[in-house]
């Protein structure tokens, strides 16, 4: 058997254990499963390639290819070893943004090699070939700089309001229609300047769809910047004739489209409008209107009321993983669950800066699965609930959304925290959320603020009990 046959083989097993990645990483209970499995490819698909090259190298005397593959597999499997290391789990989001603009560039580069290097391609297929240059340079482009412009809101080094440029979204579609002239012509005629277009065509365009997209949408945002980092993986798949990248690059790029699809219907945003970059939202001034007196509660009096209490439901949002506050609500939560106190989580779609980021900190801290439950799951029981633990969440817990068309977030579903017979609020001081929306939450009368860092606060109230 060749190499090539070997390698062929390998890709199609590493392929398979992607799927069932995939598949594992859907539920809980799998989910550890689901990574060995994304694990297990990766390797086999390095080990191939690694193959492949030195086999290469072996008949043609060309060890440079070989030498380049060792030096950028020691550089990047150390700088990824160093960064996953000491990475926050509140960092993650703009960690995996700035991945994502890692595979955009790569797709950049692949597709200018696809020019430079002048392969052999026979004269019927240039045509596709030449295509698939532009097109690759294209997806990977607005990969590149979206997933940038993303880092940079995430890791809050600019602002989260989005970028409202007059004429945005014609600006937007005349990007696209310049795309399919210039690529056309690309096709017809293959000119340096045109690529050199196209590239700074889809950096401007990358940019400027995801600094239109307003702090509320960037959960969309970050896995829609998922989903085209797929489709450039593919793009540079075709291009280098390599048939799991393009497999792996379909895969991610569905799962990404499908997971923005779930997102957008949780949030009551359209698919279309999100990923268009905020097609047709115009910023609105939220009224603001409900603010006046807050009240404040102390651990001790917390830990009264939840002594008290029969049924409890915790909200956790950023604040608690900021705080890693996780353990010690572990901790509370057994102790109220032993004194008989029915005690649930109930989890915000978008809670956090990650999608599941509630659900990996309170896995993490080896809460029971069965007593953490969605947001749907949840919202009707709140009114029937004695006491609600709002722990660093304010977005995810807004009223506005529900009751004032005005705000930025109007539309967006939110646990009816409210409804509640008493609310706790966990959090340092009155500011906004990740959405820079005033919450009337913490003005209502049954609504009590417990201020400081939550995971201190949690164990007071532990101290207290
Ligand atoms: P928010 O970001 O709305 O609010 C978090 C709150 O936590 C802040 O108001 C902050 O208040 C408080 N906080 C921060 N640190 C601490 C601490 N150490 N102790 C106690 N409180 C703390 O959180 P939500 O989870 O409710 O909402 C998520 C938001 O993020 C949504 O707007 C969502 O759209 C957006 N988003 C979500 C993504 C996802 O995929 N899940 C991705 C990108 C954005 P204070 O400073 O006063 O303490």
């Amino acid at each position: 058997m060749t190499v090539d046959a070997l390698a062929g083989a390998a890709y199609i097993v590493a392929a398979l254990l992607f799927i069932l990645s995939l598949a594992g990483l859907s539920r809980h209970e799998s989910a550890r499963s689901g990574v060995l499995f994304g694990i297990s490819g990766m390797t086999i698909a390095l080990l191939a390639t690694i193959g492949l090259t030195v086999a290469n190298a072996w008949t043609t005397g060309a060890f440079l290819g070989l030498g380049l593959l060792v030096v950028v597999i020691a550089v990047g499997a150390a700088i990824g070893l160093w960064r996953a290391r000491v990475v926050e789990m509140t960092g993650m989001p703009e960690l995996i943004a700035l991945l994502h603009s890692f595979v955009g560039l790569a797709a950049v580069l692949v597709g200018w090699n696809g020019y430079l290097a002048h392969p052999e391609i026979p004269a019927e297929l240039a045509g596709i070939h030449n295509a698939e240059v532009f097109i690759g340079i294209f997806i990977g482009g607005v990969t590149f700089t979206g997933s940038i412009v993303a880092y940079l809101k995430l890791s809050a080094k600019i602002s989260s309001k989005p970028l409202m440029l007059p004429g945005k979204n014609v600006l937007n579609v005349l990007a696209l229609v310049a795309f399919l002239v210039l690529t056309v012509w690309f096709v017809i005629d293959q000119q340096l300047g045109l690529l050199v277009a196209v590239t700074l065509l889809s950096f401007a365009l990358g940019w400027h769809l995801v600094a239109s997209i307003g702090g509320g949408d960037m959960p969309v945002v970050v896995s829609m910047l998922n989903s085209y980092s797929g489709w450039a993986a593919a793009a540079a798949g075709f291009l280098l004739n390599n048939d799991l990248l393009i497999v792996t690059g379909a895969l991610v790029g569905s799962s990404g489209a499908y997971l923005s699809y779930v997102m957008c219907k949780a949030m009551n945003r359209s698919f279309l409008s999100v990923i268009a970059g905020g097609f047709g939202i115009v910023a609105q001034a939220s009224s603001d209107a409900e603010d006046g007196e807050h009240r404040e509660i102390t651990a001790e009096g917390a830990a009264e009321m939840l002594t008290a209490a029969k049924s409890v439901v915790i909200t956790p949002g950023y604040g608690m993983a900021v705080a890693h506050a996780q353990y010690p609500v572990a901790d509370l939560v057994s102790r109220l669950r032993e004194r008989g106190v029915d005690v649930r989580f109930g989890i915000h779609p978008v809670a956090g800066r990650l999608p599941g980021h509630m659900n990996v900190l309170l896995a993490e801290a080896k809460v029971p699965y069965d007593i953490v439950l969605s947001m749907e799951e949840v919202n009707d029981d709140l009114a029937s609930t004695s006491v609600v633990l709002v722990i660093g969440a304010n977005d995810t817990v807004n009223p506005a959304a529900a009751e004032d068309p005005g705000s930025p977030i109007a539309g967006m579903p939110v646990l009816r925290v409210w409804e509640a017979e008493n609310v706790i609020v966990f959090k340092r001081s009155m500011a906004a959320g990740y959405a820079g929306v005033q919450n009337p939450l913490f003005f209502r009368d049954n609504a009590q603020m417990l201020f400081g860092d939550a995971k201190q606060k949690v164990e007071d109230i532990i101290a207290a009990l």
